[in-house]
């Protein structure tokens, strides 16, 4: 009764004392899904812009709660952080992701170039521990420290602070590629820019969103010489295909050639292109 009347209240914009209450539950059971197991990632795949050949996918985690059904990383993700749970969540994920990967490279050895992109939060990148961490989960699922590929965003990488640097050059040292996510939207300065160890701008989809072309192609410019790869986000029309092969964007992601999926439809989606 109560969680029923907890969950029907409109969320008040002040004061809201059930807000409060409807936090601390959802904090609670945060905790227990860990130890339940009822985190689970989808993975969209990353794919080539000229032959729609996939090079890879972006591990991202869902909640499936048992009572209130799927939840999104947009509904958790900042309270786990604010609680500090993502480190345990983020340690989740790497290795869930790098198991996915290992039985993808043993069940499909032609593509063992695949790979496999991980998401990290801020609060990740200043923990101490994280690049050593990242290094024993490479190691035991005998990962190719290669196959690896860090998202960080780029506001992130604009914290600047001295354990964060460690960590990316140690993290570069082992072999992983970095990626800045949301490229565009955290106003890096250019010499910042080429100071930072990065492998690939994801340029945020909010540019082909609202189809800033002229944007994407200062993009591809400036990481053309900064000498990283572009892969173009949130692509869900075929003219924006059209439009990023023109410019000349290497890769790209979006709903247009697959939304985020579980791993056997992720299997599927491989072992049908082993075919063509
Ligand atoms: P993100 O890293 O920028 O991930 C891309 C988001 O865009 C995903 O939302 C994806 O489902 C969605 N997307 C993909 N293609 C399209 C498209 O064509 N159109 C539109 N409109 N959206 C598209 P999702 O899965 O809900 O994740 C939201 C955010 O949550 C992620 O944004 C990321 O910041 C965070 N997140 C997800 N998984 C993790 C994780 O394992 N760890 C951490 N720290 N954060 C995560
Ligand atoms: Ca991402
Ligand atoms: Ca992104
Ligand atoms: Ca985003």
């Amino acid at each position: 009764r109560l969680s029923q009347i907890l969950e029907n209240q409109p969320s008040l914009p002040s004061l809201a004392p059930l807000e409060v209450i409807e936090k601390f539950r959802l904090e609670k059971e945060l905790h227990q899904a860990l130890k339940q197991d009822e985190f689970v990632l989808f993975y969209q795949p990353i794919v080539c812009t000229q032959n729609a050949k996939i090079v890879g996918f972006e591990a991202l985690i869902r909640w499936q709660h048992p009572r209130r059904g799927w939840v999104t990383p947009i509904e958790f993700i900042p309270l786990a952080e604010e609680t500090g749970l993502i480190q345990l969540i983020g340690d989740w994920v790497l290795r869930q992701a790098c198991q996915q990967l290992e039985i993808w490279q043993e069940q499909f050895p032609l593509d063992s170039s695949l790979k496999m992109s991980v998401n990290l939060s801020t609060l990740q990148l200043s923990d101490p521990q994280l690049s050593l961490r990242v290094q024993q989960i490479v190691q035991q699922t005998h990962l190719n420290p290669k196959s690896l590929q860090l998202e960080i965003t780029e506001t992130a990488f604009l914290e600047n602070s001295p354990i964060a640097i460690a960590n990316l050059q140690n993290l570069k040292q082992q072999g992983v590629y970095l990626h800045i996510d949301d490229f565009g939207t955290g106003y890096s300065s250019l010499s910042r820019l080429q100071d930072w160890p990065i492998d690939v701008l994801k340029i945020d989809n909010s540019f082909v969103r609202t189809g800033k072309w002229n944007m994407i192609q200062a993009i591809l410019m400036l990481a053309q010489s900064l000498n990283v790869e572009v892969i173009a986000e949130g692509v869900e029309t075929e003219q924006d295909w059209v439009q990023l092969q023109q410019l000349g964007c290497p890769y790209l992601q979006g709903y247009l050639f697959s939304r985020p999926v579980d791993s056997q439809a992720a299997t599927l989606l491989i072992a049908a292109e082993q075919l063509t």
